[in-house]
This record gives structure tokens, sequence and C-alpha cells, in this order.
């Protein structure tokens, strides 16, 4: 199983003193990056570095916790039969999906205080967030395709684009819709545009490997109850292909050239590395040796850190 981490790793591969390269499927490629990670780098490249070349670890938050559950519940939801996927299936897996994550991750628990009051406010925010999923759609009427569904392709830079999808809906008609749900609400400045680039990312490398353009990207967010919706065609994707390569190459030049530019902006709200950012005062630590070079072809599993 490899986890974000791993992926964060293969990432940090393509420092200059690695910049060998690696077959997937028969292709050497040069490097990888997820949209995660791309967002990452567009938001602020010394996030980038923090995140993905000295992979300082980040304490686990409430928020980004949540997005993990619910998105296990929500994931779990469509195993079943289903007329039996309803809100109080849904509810009633919240506290048991927040013990599996608790047997996996214990230091989780420090997230809260000792007298339980916290944590059960937070569970009570995961069942509120599952309660408007169902105000937002019904999954007795849906079937997906894929959930979690790991995807990648090689661009024709050799450049390996993956990461995960949260749900994919096909058509009888072949027509494929891209889901991606958010705990969090729509109306964050600074986020927005992040979300739509990272699913056109996803658009993009399903367009590559299917040979489909999604006919449908969707943003559920579940922390205020709006769906926002966007049909991409062959042009955006094509511009988002563009933009992929463009930031790998700022990606390499910030590699050779040791500059990790911070980029001050809303984001920095929820950032864990201000102690380390010039732009609070920090000294970023010396850049770590160059990483061994992992095998990019195991395949991935696992939504990790993701913020949501
Ligand atoms: S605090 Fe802001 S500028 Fe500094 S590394 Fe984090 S996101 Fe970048």
């Amino acid at each position: 199983m490899t986890t974000t981490d791993d992926l964060q790793a293969q990432e940090a591969a393509a420092s200059p003193a690695e910049r060998h390269s690696t077959p997937v499927d028969g292709v050497e490629v040069v490097g990888s990056l997820s949209p995660s990670r791309a967002g990452d780098f567009v938001t602020c490249p010394l996030l980038y570095r923090f995140r993905t070349v000295d992979r300082l670890p980040e304490p686990p938050t409430p928020a980004a916790v949540r997005g993990t559950l619910v998105h296990k519940v929500l994931e779990d939801l469509f195993d079943l039969p289903a007329a039996e996927r309803t809100p109080e299936w849904a509810a009633a897996r919240v506290e048991p999906t927040w013990q599996q994550l608790l047997e996996a991750e214990p230091e989780l628990a420090t997230m809260f205080g000792d007298d339980g009051a916290e944590v059960a406010a937070w569970l009570l925010s995961c069942r509120r967030a599952l309660e408007v999923y169902f105000r937002l759609e019904d999954p007795t009427r849906l079937e997906p395709a894929e959930r979690e569904a790991y995807v990648e392709t090689v661009l024709d830079s050799r450049l390996l684009l993956r990461g995960f999808v949260d749900r994919l809906d096909v058509a009888p008609d072949g027509r494929i819709r891209v889901v991606d749900y958010k705990t969090g609400r729509s109306v964050r400045v600074g986020f927005e545009a992040s979300a739509w680039f990272q699913l056109r990312i996803y658009a993009l490398v399903l367009w590559r490997t299917r040979g489909v353009v999604p006919s449908m990207l969707q943003l559920v967010y579940l922390g205020n109850g709006e769906v926002l919706r966007y049909e991409p065609d062959e042009a955006d994707l094509l511009a988002t292909e563009r933009k992929v390569e463009a930031i790998w190459r700022a990606i390499q030049q910030a590699h050779e050239t040791g500059d990790w530019r911070p980029r001050r902006g809303p984001p920095c709200a929820f950032c864990a590395h201000q102690s380390l950012c010039p732009e609070f005062g920090g000294t970023p630590p010396p850049l770590p040796e160059a990483l061994p070079l992992p095998d990019p072809a195991v395949p991935a599993t696992a939504h990790g850190s993701d913020a949501r």
C-alpha cells in the first residue's frame, strides 16, 4: 500500500541530484506530480518545498481529519445495496469510523481535550456534514463506477501525473462525471481556483487514459451545502496540460536554484509551517540530502492528508 506520504516522496524524487528517470509502463518518466502537490506549488512554492522536499510532518487538524472521516463514510456508503444508503446509516458510521482512524493513528486523539466534550462536538460536526450530503444528493439513485479511484498518465514531457478521484460516475452512454467532496465551505477566497485546477488535472488524466473528456466536474461542498459544476472541453484540458508542464518546469527550476519563494496569501492561515516561513519571521531548515528514488510504478491508495 502506498500512501500520500509515498506520493510526496516520489514527487520529491525530481530533485537535481536524482535527475535520472525511472520506467512506468515502459516509459522513462522524469518525475511525478499529483494535483494536490501541483496545487501546493501554485499556492506557495515554499509550502511545496516544506511538504514535498523537506517532508516536514504536519500535525493533524480537526478539519483535515473530518475530511478523511467523511470521505471514508461516503466511500463505504456505496458498498451498500441502494435502498440501505440512508442518513441514519451514515450517522451511525461516524463513531466506528473515528475508532478505525484512531486505531491506525493513535496520535489523532491529541487533537482534542481529555474531557470528551471537544471530540463529541467534532463527531457532531462530522454527522452534520453527512446530513448535508443527503440534502444534496440521493445516493439510492446513484451507482458510482469508481470510488477513491487511483488514476495516472504520463504526459508527452514524460511527467507522471497521478492522484485519487473521490468518485467517478459513468452514464450508460459513456459520459463521465468527476465528483470531489469538500467538507469545507465553497466561499473561501484563495481556495476555489485551486479546487477547480485540481479537478481539471483529474479530467486531463482521464481524457488521456480513457479517451473521453469528462462531461462534468462537480465540487460538492458539505460545509455550506453547495454543489458547483463545470463542463470542461478539450481546449480547457489542453490549457491545463500546458499549465501543469509550466508548474513542473518551475519546480525543476526551484530545485536547481534552491529558490523556493514564499507566497503570502489566505492559505497562510492554514499553513502548519508558519514558524519556519520568512513571511512570518522564520527561517527554513537546510535543504535535505536527496531522497532515494522510489518506484513510481507502485500502485497507490488512501486519501492521506489532503486538506478538504
Ligand atoms: S505561511 Fe504562507 S507563505 Fe509561508 S510557507 Fe506557509 S503558505 Fe507559504
